[in-house]
This record gives structure tokens, sequence and C-alpha cells, in this order.
């Protein structure tokens, strides 16, 4: 094992987001890659907005994403007591201090600020005070550095320069005692040995806070990967007003783990011109260095590409499995009817989603209650009655059915009755699915059997012989 550790950081205020998702696949990747650690925390120390159920979704999306984490989950709530003597350690050391202004005061100089154009910055009145007040309620700022810069080399996004006037004296231990959230995360990083941190780039402003944070407390400072933001198609950042974006959402509407993540590794990070990468691919290629510089845009028909091309080049008896639950919310069993995994090989060619396969599997345990009739209507009712008449009689000699015996007899029928192939095998189609969206005749004549394949042409018969 090499000394890279890394670690992804959720928040436990939501379920597993796409953007969330592809971050720790960038950690989970690099640590790969390079025989190091993946760490996962969980950050609750926000305990209004954390919840258990957001834990659970986070825990089963990454699961589910194959997103295995070496140590952890580790909880920021344990981790208390490790807040409070290091924020006791900057007080001794003086380098923090306790601030007694009360909130009003301070809302009211920040106002007056931003009227006059100042930017609002805390003024310093605690920074240097001798006496203590007994008893009172007070905060704990860390004394940043007044003059200077703070400046830090970006795997993604380069050198980035802070002047240090533009920095707070940061609270980091509210009046309640509490630590807040920048501290905890650089002691974490610190306690947890992280080498490099990849996270969004929403907490750029957060780096030079945490940098002088951490040579304030004599810990070595970490690299820093700040990836950018994935937006939706108006390029606005990505929100559930375009629609899906939690992990396990994918997964319900029917999306593969490997679709998803070869999907959000493409996102922002690239290697040439390729676009399909398996996991071990994924692991050996990735590099940190090139994740691009600009935000990406989130495009579902791409997505659906990627999972076209894994569903049909899926092992099928897993593809079967993973159907399963979508028949069963479509109340399909299928006990009583084909083997799923043959069905699957006849719809793995064509299905985008895992949905699409399930809708389009419905007709082989359930025989259709209706026709299409705009396609039927195409059909003279007499030609109709003598296709079904004429395929069920050729039918009715068969006793083991192969598909390309089965299209044979189709030709057969065709020629000895003069007829074209469309005007045979698209009613006898719709007399077995319903409709016209189907896998080839052969497929699925076999597939249902010759029995049930009579049965349902010869309901079908009845139902144009009725009209
Ligand atoms: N908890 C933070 C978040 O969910 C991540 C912080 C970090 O990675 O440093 O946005």
């Amino acid at each position: 094992m090499s000394e890279l550790r890394v670690r992804f950081a959720p928040s436990p205020t939501g379920y597993l987001h796409v953007g969330g998702a592809r971050t720790a696949l960038f950690n989970w990747l690099l640590a790969k890659n390079k025989g190091g650690t993946f760490i996962l925390r969980i950050e609750d120390t926000d305990v209004e907005r954390s919840t258990k159920e957001s834990v659970d979704a986070i825990l089963e999306g990454m699961k589910w994403l194959g997103l295995e984490w070496d140590e952890g989950p580790f909880y920021q709530s344990d981790y208390f007591p490790l807040y409070k003597e290091h924020v006791q350690k900057l007080l001794d050391s003086g380098k923090a201090y306790k601030c007694y202004c009360a909130s009003e005061e301070l809302d009211t100089k920040r106002n007056l600020a931003m009227q006059e154009g100042r930017k609002p910055k805390y003024d310093g009145t605690c920074r240097e005070r001798a006496e203590q007040p007994d008893g009172q309620p007070y905060v704990v700022r860390f004394r940043a550095p007044q003059g200077g810069v703070t400046a830090f080399d970006d795997l993604i996004k380069g050198t980035i320069t802070f002047p240090n006037e533009e920095l707070d004296d940061l609270i980091i231990q509210r009046t309640d005692g509490t630590p807040t959230y920048n501290f905890c995360v650089v002691i974490d990083d610190a306690s947890m040995r992280i080498t490099t941190v990849i996270r969004g780039d929403d907490h750029v402003n957060n780096t030079p806070r945490q940098i002088q944070l951490y040579e304030a407390l004599g810990f070595p400072v970490p690299q820093f990967a700040h990836v950018p933001m994935i937006l939706g198609s108006d390029k606005a950042r990505l929100s559930k007003r375009h629609g899906a974006t939690s992990v396990i959402a994918y997964r319900d509407m029917g999306y593969l783990p490997e679709a998803l993540l070869n999907y959000l590794v493409r996102l922002g990070w690239s290697n040439g011109d390729d676009e399909i990468f398996s996991r071990e691919e994924m692991v050996q290629k990735f590099d940190i260095g090139n994740v691009g510089r600009s935000a990406s845009v989130f495009n579902t028909e791409k997505l659906n590409w990627l999972n076209a091309h894994y569903i049909k080049n899926g092992d099928p008896e897993r593809l079967a499995d993973l159907l399963l639950p979508h028949l069963s919310v479509r109340e399909v069993t299928t006990l009583n009817g084909p083997d799923l995994m043959v069905v699957v090989r006849t719809l793995q060619e064509r299905a985008q989603t895992l949905e699409e396969m399930a809708e389009r599997a419905v007709f082989y345990y359930n025989a259709p209650l209706s026709y299409d009739e705009v396609a039927l209507a195409k059909f003279d009712k007499e030609l109709l009655l003598s296709v079904f008449s004429a395929v069920m009689e050729k039918l009715s000699k068969v006793s083991e059915a192969d598909v390309s015996g089965i299209d044979a007899l189709f030709k057969e029928v065709c020629n000895e009755n003069g007829w074209k192939m469309g005007q045979v095998g698209q009613p006898v189609r719709i007399a077995l699915s319903g409709g016209t969206q189907a896998p080839g005749i052969g497929e699925i004549v076999v597939t249902l059997g010759i029995e049930e394949t009579i049965r349902r042409i010869q309901a079908a018969r009845e139902f144009v012989a009725g009209k």
C-alpha cells in the first residue's frame, strides 16, 4: 500500500447525489490506481440537518455503485472531545481567542460595512482583549494571519491565491461549545492522515482557511483537488429541477451501476477519445490531473447510450436478477412463464434501461388483454383470419422449436399463400404481445413455447372474428 490516503466526506442531509457520487468515484479511483486507502467519513456535526435515513441512503448508494471503502465509516459526531482538545490547544498557544461580541452587535457592524460598500469582516474587537469577562458567553475565533497570502497548487485548477486580509478570524467553536465545520474537517483530515483532498469546487473558498488551521496546528497540509460542478442542460447547477439527481433513483429507473460509473467518470475526466471504461480500465487509467477545469453538463442521452451498451453486453443471468424488482412493481410473476434469462436474451439487444426491458418483458408472462388496434386495422380482416389459421396449423405440427426453424416456418407460410413477411409476422407479433414493439417473431415463439403461442393466436383470431 502506498501512503496515499483519500476520503469521501458526505454530509448526511439527503440522498447520495450524482455529484457526490462522482467525487466519491474520483477518490476511489485515485486510491485504487495508487494502491492507497479510501476512507468514508460522515460529516454529521450539523445535528439538526443530519439524519440516520440519509446516512443509510448514502451507504446504500455507495454500495450499489461498488465504491467500497477501506476504512470507516467514521462519524464526526464521535469526535467532539478531539475537536475540543484542539480548540484548547490553539487557545493555549494564543493562536485562537475567546470572542465575547454579542451577535446583535456583530450584525449591526456587518450591516454598516455592507451599506458603506466595505467587505463585512470581523473587526477584531476581542483579538487583543486583555480582560476576560467572567461567565459571559463566547465563541472561539482563530487568530488568522493578517497580511500576506495563502496559496495552494490545486491538482485540477492550478495555483489559487487568497489575500489573507480577505479572510476573517474564523469562528472555530460556537457559544454552545460545538466546533464549526471547517475546523472539524481539518482535525479529521489531519488525524486520518489524508494526503489528498478531492472534493467539489464549492469548497474552494474553505481551503485557505483550512490551510491556515493546518499550519497553526503544526499539521502537514494535504494536496487539494477541487472538482468542477455538474450542471443541468440550462447550465445551472444540477438540481432536482433537471430530473433525478439521486444515485438510488437511477438504480430504480433501471440503470446499471457500471453504466452510471462509466458515465460519471467521463463527466470531467477523459482519456483520449475513449468512452467505454470497465471498472478495471478506469482504475488503471485514472489520473486526477486529467480532470478538466470547466463544469460538465449532465447529458441523459449519453447515459442512456452507455446503459444500452452495458445491457446489450451484460450477462443475461445477472440482468435477469436485476430485472426482477422491475417486474414485481408491475405485479408480474415469472413462475409460470418462460425462463427469465431467456426472456432477457430476447430483449437485451434493444433496451436502454431495465425499466424499458421490464415493460417489454410483461407480455411473456401476461397474455395481452388488448391489441394495438391501429396496427391491426392496417390489415384486411379476412387476411388476418387466414394468416392466423395458417400459422396455427403449421405450428401445431411442430414438436420442438428453435428460432431458425420457426423463422423458416413463417417463410413457408408466406410462400405457400403468396403473402409477404410483413403480412404474417406483424399480425402474429400483435397477437402474441399485444403490440408491434416486440423482438423477432422466431424468438418470441420459441420463448413462449408452441402451446402458448397457439393459444394466443387463437385468442387474437377470436377477437378479430368478433369485430
Ligand atoms: N461534507 C462536505 C460536503 O458534503 C464535504 C467536505 C469536504 O470534502 O471537505 O459537501
